[in-house]
């Protein structure tokens, strides 16, 4: 019994000190090993426009050496069954035209860059000039040459006379209205500087004021124009001609949106071949993302450490880091807790397609040849339309147009405006911000915590390139937060943001 005893306490005794041995072994193992790191954050992007693609985009080139990850799973949640939000392409007689966002500046350099990345290839503009008319209900006012010669030369002269045209109209006025462009487009260049010496922007307010472009966004186009020394006939035709194709809005639109909307107007403009949405496509599926298509956010709780996406489909998702990639203006997403930002309306352009012909007597004419290839109008508020422009010419009597109209166009007032209409299609966008100096903006970072919002950055003027830089900042945003270096001022963000008063729009 004793040595039974014995041998059980010795046998007892040796697996304790085995057991000792290795705990002690383990530990020296581990303190030698690095420390195991924590899981990188995933981020939730709702929109797979060219915001949301971007910001996927950034979050990946700008960490891509970063060992361990910086950020982890990126999952993009697109309500539509394709991606690319206002970048979308419409079908008219079995042929496809951008039905949104359709032209690109050749200073617009991410777009620039995509477009290589992603071996899209570019469109330019057709180099035959186009003709331009400035309709006021009753008759043109202004109108250029038209010329459906291919021969170079005769383009060339028919350019250099429509130039000489609008010189005789409008003066020297168009020269300072080129400075005006020039100057508004070198400061936005700033936003193109290297990572080293452009910062990280927590506001919209401090993005533009460091560019220099605040300013633009606190008085109206009309009083940047008049202080530009601008005569008043350009602005009231050739100026609101311009900025009601873009924006649907009159020149009391807000400066920098103005200047912008001018800056679409000029040479050079390109597009991509097959649609701009490829962008997005090309974007997303080269940002190792998860695309969840048909997918409708409609709220956001914030439960602790994470955020909740809920779907209108009942799935639930965890996220780290959210990111709203879309204008919150006309969505009923709900966050709990609710935030708070700057009421703001958008801008409702009906873009309608037809496949037909113009009626020249609706313009006064007799043929059809004498109707401009653009129309545009000036600021009347009996005026049915903003502009009309033929998207292709298929022969002499069967053309494809776009119009643009703040208001839907009745198949009456088309019947009125059209000889023949073999297909119509229409389209009702909440286009852009409805812009009003001085403009207000929502931060980008929605809570002070994981929560941001790119399109705060659409009061200041509304494009695929103003979405694409606003996307980066956001992407370093969420970069400098999660690399180690966490701005402890943002967090502050949440307190001061409650307690604003200025920030009235509880959603
Ligand atoms: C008629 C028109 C003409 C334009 N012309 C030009 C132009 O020539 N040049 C130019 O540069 N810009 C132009 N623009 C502006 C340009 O389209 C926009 O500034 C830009 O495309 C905005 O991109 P975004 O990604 O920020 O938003 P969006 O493209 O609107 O993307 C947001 C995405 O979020 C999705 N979404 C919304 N809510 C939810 C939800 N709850 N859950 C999941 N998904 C959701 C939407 O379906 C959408 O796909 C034009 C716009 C319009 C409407």
């Amino acid at each position: 019994m004793y040595s039974t005893r014995f041998f059980l306490f010795t046998r007892r005794s040796k697996q304790m000190k085995n057991m000792l041995t290795i705990f002690i072994l383990s530990l020296l193992v581990l303190s030698t090993l690095p420390s195991s790191p924590a899981e990188p954050p995933n981020v939730c992007i709702i929109g797979s426009g060219i915001a949301g693609s971007s910001v996927a985009h950034f979050l990946r080139q700008y960490s891509a050496s970063d060992d361990p990850p910086t950020i982890g799973q990126i999952q993009i949640f697109e309500r539509n069954g394709v991606v690319g939000g206002r970048m979308a392409t419409v079908s008219v007689s079995g042929e496809t035209f951008e039905a949104g966002a359709s032209i690109l500046h050749p200073k617009n350099f991410h777009a620039l860059n995509f477009t290589k990345l992603l071996n899209l290839k570019i469109r330019k503009p057709s180099s035959s000039s186009f003709s331009l008319g400035i309709w006021d209900g009753h008759k043109f006012v202004f109108k250029t040459l038209t010329s459906n010669s291919k021969l170079p030369l005769v383009q060339k002269m028919v350019s250099l006379t429509n130039s000489i045209l609008m010189f005789v109209r409008y003066g020297f006025s168009l020269f300072r209205m080129n400075n005006f462009v020039e100057s508004a487009v070198d400061s936005f260049l700033k936003y193109y500087e290297s990572v080293e010496s452009r910062p990280v922007f927590k506001t919209v307010d401090e993005m533009l004021k460091w560019a220099g472009l605040y300013n633009f966004t606190k008085r109206t186009l009309q009083a940047e124009l008049v202080d530009a020394g601008l005569a008043p006939l350009l602005m009231e035709e050739l100026v609101t001609v311009i900025t009601r194709i873009n924006y649907g809005q009159s020149i009391c639109m807000s400066g920098l949106a103005g200047a912008v909307s001018l800056a679409g107007s000029g040479g050079g403009l390109w597009s991509i071949e097959g649609g701009n949405w490829q962008m997005a496509a090309g974007l997303i599926n080269r940002s190792d993302v998860a695309l969840h298509l048909h997918t409708e956010i409609q709220s956001i709780s914030y439960l602790g450490d994470y955020y909740e996406l809920n779907s209108t489909e009942g799935n639930s998702y965890t996220c780290k880091v959210t990111v709203i990639a879309t204008p919150l203006d006309e969505l009923n997403i709900r966050f709990i807790p609710a935030i708070s930002i700057p009421e703001r309306k958008l801008q409702h352009t009906h873009a309608t397609f037809v496949r037909g012909l113009l009626n020249p007597a609706y313009f006064g004419f007799e043929a059809v040849s004498e109707i401009p290839e653009l129309v545009g109008t000036i600021e009347d508020p009996e005026l049915p339309f903003s502009s009309i422009s033929v998207l292709k010419q298929h022969n002499e009597t069967d053309m494809t147009y776009k119009i643009f109209s703040r208001e839907p166009m009745e198949d009456a007032l088309l019947d009125h405006i059209f000889s023949v209409r073999r297909e119509t299609v229409r389209i009702n966008w909440g286009a852009y911000p409805h812009y009003s100096a001085p403009e207000r903006f929502a931060p980008f970072l929605l809570d002070g915590l994981d929560l941001y919002y790119v399109n705060a950055f659409e009061n200041a003027a509304s494009t695929m390139e103003t979405s694409a830089v606003a996307a980066e900042n956001i992407a370093r945003l969420i970069l400098l937060r999660f690399s180690g270096q966490v701005d402890s001022s943002l967090s502050n963000l949440k307190r001061s943001n409650s307690c604003t008063s200025t920030l009235h729009s509880d959603l």
